[in-house]
């Protein structure tokens, strides 16, 4: 397995007076045993990248077009996020599944836009509480895992979280058996078995460890947590 990864996802969160939090990260961890994400509003990569600039860190995007270019105002391109410093994004966050219909099938058109300019897409999947009291939760995530994934799709250009809606900005967490019985059967049916695993939902310094643990636990996508140098900062020395 390659090594794993901490990715930060800022969500809507984050103002030029808030990269003094990646300044602090960079200095407390100089050299990342493993590999460190962050993908801040699209304001702020083109700064961020500044920063980052011949540190360990790496830049991403939290959603992108699935077309290369054109008339689609407000939105962003896979390319202007390359341009821009990113080398990842987030692609079918449940957060955009919810308050932009995202469906599996345009996930997987975005998906194949950001392959095209280069970027690695971070696909994310995962039940909702109904659906795991229905007992659906391994039917949900890996009809999602399926429709969202284009054909092409490698491990050195995807990588997937599994997220349980329940359990994103919550303080939730499933127990260790759960994430490692959705993260075996993701794993059991991916198109290729090399492709990295993030856990998201409530990941924070205290639990990370025990999660990163997990034999097909590659790393996690961190919301909250992400925000502040001293609690990523945690999470990072848990890798
Ligand atoms: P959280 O968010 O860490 O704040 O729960 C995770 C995510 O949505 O990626």
């Amino acid at each position: 397995m390659p090594c794993k990864l901490a990715a930060g996802n800022w969500k809507m969160n984050g103002l030029d007076a808030d990269l003094d939090e990646v300044r602090a990260l960079i200095a407390a961890h100089p050299s990342p045993d493993c590999g460190v994400l962050i993908c801040p509003p699209a304001t702020l990569l083109a700064p961020m990248a500044n920063i980052a600039r011949g540190s360990a860190i790496l830049l991403g995007g939290q959603d992108c077009h699935s077309d290369a270019n054109g008339a689609h105002t407000g939105d962003i391109s896979a390319a202007m996020l390359a341009d821009a410093g990113a080398r990842h994004v987030i692609l079918g966050h449940s957060e955009r599944r919810a308050d932009h219909a995202e469906s599996s099938d345009l996930v997987a058109a975005k998906a194949r836009a950001a392959h095209a300019a280069g970027l690695t897409a971070i696909i994310c999947v995962g039940e909702t509480e109904a659906e795991r009291d229905a007992g659906t939760t391994l039917d949900v995530v890996l009809t999602q895992l399926r429709a969202s994934l284009p054909g092409g799709a490698t491990a050195a250009n995807t990588v997937i979280a599994y997220e349980p809606v329940w359990a994103i900005g919550t303080g939730r967490t499933p127990t260790l058996e759960q994430i490692a019985e959705v993260h075996d059967a993701l794993r059991a049916n991916l198109p290729d078995p090399e492709m990295s695993l993030l856990y998201g939902g409530s990941v924070k310094p205290g639990n990370a460890a025990e999660i990163f643990a997990l034999g097909n636990v590659d790393g996690a996508l961190v919301g909250g947590a992400s925000l502040k140098a001293v609690d990523f900062g945690g999470i990072i020395a848990a890798l």
